[in-house]
Formats: C-alpha cells, sequence, structure tokens
C-alpha cells in the first residue's frame, strides 16, 4: 500500500509543495505500484514531478528519456537546486563529464538520469547492471511520425520494456489526440498501461484576441505596464522576428529575435539570456520555447494567427508555468489566414490542415466565451463560461445590423464580386487611394456609405458577415467575396441582420490582473535578491524560486525559518540555503514599512506579533506610559486590545468614583491628585474610558 501522507511529506520536504496538482497523485501512485502509465498533461501542467518524485521514492535509479539537451539541463539544474542527485548524459559532453556520470552510476548515487533517445544505446550496458526503478519518457508524441516533433531515435524504444522489465516504463505527453496516443502505447511496449488525461483547462491563463490593426502600437502599450515581465512574441516569419525585436529594442526593451536561420550559438544565446532574465522580450518565430521550463514567462503574444489550435495552446501554454496570472493575446488578421490558406494549399495534408486552420479562425472570431470553444476542440465540456478571457469580461452585444448588411452586400455585388475584404471596406468607406481611383470604384453607387464607422470596426461586422453565411470568401480566388444565397434574402426579402458591438480593448491594456509593479514592493525586493542569489550560483532565477514561491512569500511575511518552510517551493534544502537571506529581506522591508505607519500602529504591529509592553518600549526607546496610550487609541479605533489586563476592575472601578466626587472634572490633574500620585495618568484614561466616561 502507498501512504498518502508519506507522499505528501516527501513533496514538501524535497519540493516545498504542500498538495499535488490535478491527476498527479494518481500518477505517482500508479508508477509506485510498478504500473506502466500513459499521461497527457497540459503544459505547465506538471508532468515532471509524476516522475522525479517517485523516483526518490523507490530505491535505484530512474531513467528519463528527453528530447532535449536544454530540457534536460534545466530539469538537472531545478533537481539538483533541491538537493536531489541527478545528472544528464549527452554524447555531447566531454569524457570527464561522461564519466563521472559513470561512476554516479557505478557507485548507484544518482537518482535520476537524463538522457537523450540517441544517446540511450551507448548506455544500456551500464543500466543493465544498475538497478533501474522506472523509465520515464518524456515529450512522448516525439514517437509519433503523426506527431509534430517527430524524432526517429524514439521509435527505437520498444526493447525497453524487455531489458528493464522490472521497472514500470511511464510516458508523458501534452498532445491528446487519439493516433499518438496509440502510437505511444505501441512503440513502448505498453499497451496494458494505465492512461491518465488531466484537464486542459490551465485556468490562469487570459484569453484575449485582437484585430491586427496598428499592431506595434498595441504591443506597444501593452508592453508599457509590463515593463519587467519575462513574455514571447510569436511571429510568422524570420524577417518578422527580427524588424519587430529591433523595433522593440529601439523602445527600450531588451527584446531579442529567435528563428532557425540564426547561427545554433547566437540561438543558444538568446535562449540563456532569456532564462536568465537578462533579457525579457523574445520575439520568435514557432522554432522557441519547446526546449525550456522556465517558468515565469508572464505572457504570450501571437503576433500572426497560428496555423491550428494545437500550435496556439501549445505556444500559449508557455506561459503562467507556476500558475500565476499570465495574459495570452492573438492578433487575428484576415490576411494572415489567406497567407496560412496559401501554405496549407500547397500541402500534402491540404484538407486536413484547412480544417484546423479552419477551428482556429473560428475561436479568433468566436463572440461566446473562448475557453469553452477552446476546451471543446480538445473534447473537453466546460458547463460554464470562463470569466478569464476578452468575450467574458467585455460580452458582445446585439444590435439591429441590417442596413449596415445590406449596403455591404450591395457594395460586394457592384464590385461584381471580385474584390477581397480589403477593398470592399475601403469603398464603403470611400478611401481615397490608388487603387479604388485606378478601377473607377469612387464612382459605384455605395463608394462612401459606410464612413461613420472606422476600418477596423468595418472589416470585423464583414467578418461576422462570413460567418453568418451571408458571404462567402474564396480564398483560392485571392479571397474575393462573393454572395450567397442568403445574401439575396437580406438585400431583397428583408431578412434581418443582428451583429455583435465589438469589444474595444481596455486602454492602456493592463491584464486583468496585471499591475505595474514599483520598485519597492516586497515583491520586487524579493526578486532582487532572487536574481543575485542565481548569478552567484549560474543558475537561472525561476530555479531558485518561482514567482509563485516569491508571490507567497509575500503573503505570509515569514518571521522566522519555521515559517519560511511553510512557503510553497519551500524544501529543505532550500530552506537551509537561502531562508536567512529571504527573511533579512522581508524584516527589513517589514521595518521600512513599520516607519511609514502613525506611532500607535507601530506599537500595535508589535503587540500583535506578541511583544511585551516592556519589549516594546524598549524596543521603539518609547515611555511604557506611551506605549500603553496607543493600545488605548487602537481600542477605541476598534482594534482587538485587551485593556482590562493592564487595569483592575477596582482601579476602573476608583477612576469611576472619583469622577463623581470631583464632579467630572477636565484636567486630568485633578485624578492624579485625588490618587495622591498613586495612579499613573495612563491609568487614570483607561479607568475613564472603560467607565465609560468618554
Ligand atoms: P510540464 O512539464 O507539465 O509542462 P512542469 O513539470 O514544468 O510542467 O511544471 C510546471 C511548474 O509547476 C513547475 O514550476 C513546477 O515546479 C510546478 N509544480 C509542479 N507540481 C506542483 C505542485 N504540486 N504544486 C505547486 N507547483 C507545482
Ligand atoms: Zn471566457
Amino acid at each position: 500500500m502507498i501512504d498518502t501522507k508519506h507522499t505528501l511529506q516527501v513533496l514538501k520536504t524535497h519540493f516545498g509543495y504542500d498538495s499535488f496538482r490535478p491527476n498527479q497523485e494518481h500518477i505517482i501512485t500508479d508508477i509506485l505500484h510498478k504500473k506502466d502509465v500513459l499521461a497527457v498533461m497540459p503544459t505547465g501542467g506538471g508532468k515532471s514531478l509524476c516522475f522525479q518524485l517517485p523516483a526518490l521514492m523507490m530505491p535505484g535509479t530512474a531513467v528519463v528519456i528527453s528530447p532535449l539537451i536544454a530540457l534536460m539541463k534545466d530539469q538537472v539544474d531545478a533537481l539538483q537546486a533541491n538537493g536531489i542527485a541527478a545528472a544528464y548524459y549527452s554524447s555531447m559532453q566531454s569524457p570527464e563529464e561522461q564519466e563521472k556520470v559513470f561512476s554516479g552510476l557505478r557507485e548507484q548515487k544518482l537518482k535520476l538520469l537524463y538522457v537523450a533517445p540517441e544517446s540511450l544505446p551507448q548506455l544500456i550496458p551500464l543500466l543493465t547492471n544498475t538497478s533501474i526503478n522506472l523509465i520515464a519518457v518524456d515529450e512522448a508524441h516525439c514517437i509519433s511520425a503523426w506527431g509534430h516533433d517527430f524524432r526517429p531515435a524514439y521509435t527505437r524504444l520498444e526493447n525497453l520494456k524487455t531489458t528493464f522489465p522490472g521497472a514500470p516504463v511511464a510516458a508523458f505527453t501534452a498532445t491528446a489526440d487519439q493516433t499518438t496516443r496509440e502510437d505511444i502505447r505501441r512503440q513502448l511496449n505498453i499497451p496494458e498501461a494505465s492512461q491518465h488525461m488531466a484537464s486542459f483547462d490551465r485556468k490562469n491563463l487570459y484569453l484575449e484576441v485582437r484585430p491586427g490593426n496598428n499592431r506595434i502600437r498595441h504591443i506597444l502599450d501593452f508592453l508599457r505596464v509590463r515593463p519587467e515581465e519575462s513574455g514571447i512574441i510569436y511571429c510568422l516569419s524570420r524577417k518578422g522576428t527580427e524588424k519587430l525585436a529591433e523595433k522593440l529594442r529601439q523602445n527600450g526593451y531588451k527584446a531579442s529575435a529567435y528563428h532557425a536561420g540564426m547561427p545554433a550559438d547566437k540561438r543558444a544565446a538568446v535562449q540563456e539570456d532569456f532564462i536568465h532574465d537578462r533579457s525579457s522580450v523574445v520575439v520568435a518565430t514557432i522554432a522557441f520555447g519547446m526546449g525550456i521550463d522556465k517558468s515565469n514567462v508572464r505572457w504570450v503574444i501571437h503576433y500572426n494567427m497560428p496555423k491550428n489550435i494545437e500550435g496556439y495552446y501549445q505556444e500559449i501554454g508557455r506561459s503562467g508555468r507556476d500558475g500565476l496570472p499570465a495574459h495570452t493575446l492573438l492578433f487575428y488578421s484576415f490576411s494572415d489566414v489567406i497567407q496560412l490558406r496559401k501554405f496549407a494549399e500547397d500541402s500534402s495534408t491540404k484538407t486536413f490542415q484547412l480544417a484546423k486552420l479552419e477551428r482556429m479562425q473560428q475561436f479568433a472570431e468566436a463572440l461566446s466565451c473562448r475557453r469553452v470553444a477552446l476546451l471543446n476542440y480538445f473534447g473537453e465540456h466546460l458547463s460554464e463560461n470562463c470569466g478569464n478571457c476578452d468575450i467574458c469580461k467585455t460580452p458582445p452585444r446585439y444590435f439591429d445590423g441590417t442596413v449596415l448588411a445590406q449596403k455591404v452586400c450591395s457594395a460586394v455585388a457592384r464590385l461584381k464580386e471580385q474584390e477581397a475584404l480589403g477593398m470592399v471596406a475601403d469603398v464603403l468607406r470611400g478611401a481615397q487611394n490608388a487603387a479604388v481611383f485606378e478601377k473607377g470604384y469612387n464612382q459605384i453607387k455605395t463608394y462612401g456609405t459606410v464612413k461613420d464607422i472606422s476600418w477596423r470596426d468595418l472589416q470585423q461586422y464583414i467578418i461576422q458577415m462570413v460567418n453568418r453565411g451571408i458571404l462567402e470568401v474564396r480564398f483560392h480566388e485571392n479571397g474575393r467575396l462573393v454572395l450567397t444565397p442568403l445574401a439575396r434574402a437580406v438585400l431583397f426579402e428583408g431578412e434581418k441582420v443582428q451583429l455583435a458591438t465589438l469589444v474595444q480593448p481596455v486602454k492602456e491594456t493592463a491584464g486583468p490582473r496585471t499591475k505595474k509593479e514599483p520598485e519597492n514592493t516586497l515583491f520586487s525586493k524579493l526578486r532582487q535578491l532572487r536574481s543575485e542569489i542565481a548569478s552567484e550560483e549560474k543558475v537561472p532565477a525561476y530555479i531558485v524560486f518561482s514567482d509563485a514561491s516569491l508571490k507567497d512569500m509575500e503573503s505570509r511575511l515569514p518571521v522566522n525559518a519555521e515559517e519560511f518552510e511553510q512557503v510553497s517551493g519551500v524544501g529543505q534544502v532550500k530552506s537551509e540555503k537561502y531562508a536567512n537571506r529571504f527573511l533579512k529581506v522581508v524584516a527589513a522591508h517589514r521595518e521600512e514599512q513599520l516607519k511609514q505607519l502613525p506611532t500607535q500602529d507601530r506599537t500595535f504591529v508589535l503587540y500583535r506579533e506578541g511583544l511585551t509592553v516592556e519589549e516594546i518600549a524598549k524596543k521603539r526607546e518609547l515611555k511604557e506610559d506611551t506605549i500603553l496610550g496607543h493600545f488605548l487609541t487602537k481600542h477605541r479605533e476598534g482594534e482587538d486590545v485587551e485593556l482590562t489586563q493592564f487595569i483592575s476592575s477596582e482601579e476602573t472601578k476608583a477612576v469611576g468614583k472619583a469622577r463623581e466626587k470631583l464632579g467630572d472634572p477636565e484636567s486630568l490633574r485633578s485624578y492624579f491628585d485625588y490618587f495622591d500620585g498613586e495612579m499613573p495618568y495612563w491609568k487614570i484614561r483607561f479607568g475613564l474610558y472603560l467607565a465609560g466616561a468618554e
């Protein structure tokens, strides 16, 4: 039997987490029972922990097959930071480095060994003499020729099951489709593997789509309120990445381009800078991101529309792995659709790709909750709207767009169904450009009849009409718009058309939960310390602590090691290594905060921490009388201070009596004299207050 309490204990001690994410526990339990496992979890769902934890709990070494050195390095760094013996093996390493791995294995010191499938054969003789407790296959979809990351060496893993009969095989992937799953089972020789499908819902990702007009300006606005945050911008073309990165640099951002056409060392440098927070923005083609586990990517922008929802989801999934809010923004333009269609038309799997593109387009044009649409695509059905997408935040309102729709249809007809969306909109808005004049379109009747609607909005209304089946786009004929039978009903039979008003992007575009970060917040100070430690130890900052850990620290304000250990992500090793330094920053920050407070509040904070009057007085270098006066003030303000611990009920009564005898005098001096100086002023005040005299 597996002892849950023990598992949780190991989780806290080694990784610093208090609870499991969905599915983690079941997967781990299966592995501990030596069952083969196939787990499908979204990016950021926490796959690595599912094999790392059982590796620790079983005697022997776990072998992890992973496709990229960067990924292996990252995980090994993270494990070592938690004091766990882990290494990776690669044919690119020096003989000395390799020998270190070998001796680690021989001496049974390693808990986890990462290796690329290509390098595995060289290790097999050594591994068969080692006690192997688990074979984990990460990014297992690389096995499938159907997948997008196919790696031939992955198909040579079928012998693992027979070579290591005692070790369970656990395969992990973020790709959900049925064919890939079957491929993985077959090729890894694990037909009976228990299957774990986690939800693909990543609730912390805010989903937003904006029309692709003025993209650069939108991006600059977006970045302005996120000066320190890491993010990725995906572009379609290599040139596009370079131009945009340059533009961002001109505007003072630390941005780099990244694409497959760059030399390998340059690419590695860009990735390293990003991982180590030396640059904050990477403008990339889709080539970027797979090899990194950076947990504090706070936003992802799609400058161009991705060609399918799988790609889109994987790319936005690279943000917010730490579970904190992250913002994703997709720019949607019709010209992107046309270009992507061209690519698809040229491919051998044309129908398949066009269908996928269409689903992507539907998502971008959705007028109802985007997450519902997205998860629908992955076969999950949300029962409620998500509340964390642009549509949920600003639901569209509908208006009677019949007249507008008639004008659009009429323009399409008068342009003889030969023109694409852009020209139709130009004509309706009365654009004065050369193309319009050359073709004499300024002469037609509908020219300039929709001047009151912006280009952007008009374009969106026309897209809605396409989605409504009123117009059709002939993509393979330069995207010209043609009328459908429904259009004739709109034009001639009084068919009504409801259109949705458009979501206007929030000005200054701060994400719903992203606030600008002033320099002096505790979070930014903790971040500063984290980055100092990271450069001392030559590891990425997120290996030291994730943003989520720092946020938790900020809200818990630990004052001692014990409280520090409560923070999420703080295990035993990190607590020993870092508690002192972080506690110091927290304490200094509190001290500074305290200084800003009114004097009685500063006293009260110390009182809350359990200090006695004497201790507070000493610490604050004030008289005890003054401190007691502060207590009275706080009690008046409604705070919970037990005043009766300082004055007995007899004393209170005596003060009350004195008041009667003296005839409620103004000055406290009269009381003082009445008691012959035996009753201090503060106590007289307490007594009067408690006796109800004020
Ligand atoms: P995946 O490989 O599925 O994309 P990772 O294994 O990289 O995801 O995990 C994403 C992040 O979530 C990491 O920063 C990891 O430390 C964190 N994480 C994993 N499991 C937990 C948990 N139970 N509680 C809190 N954070 C977790
Ligand atoms: Zn929603």
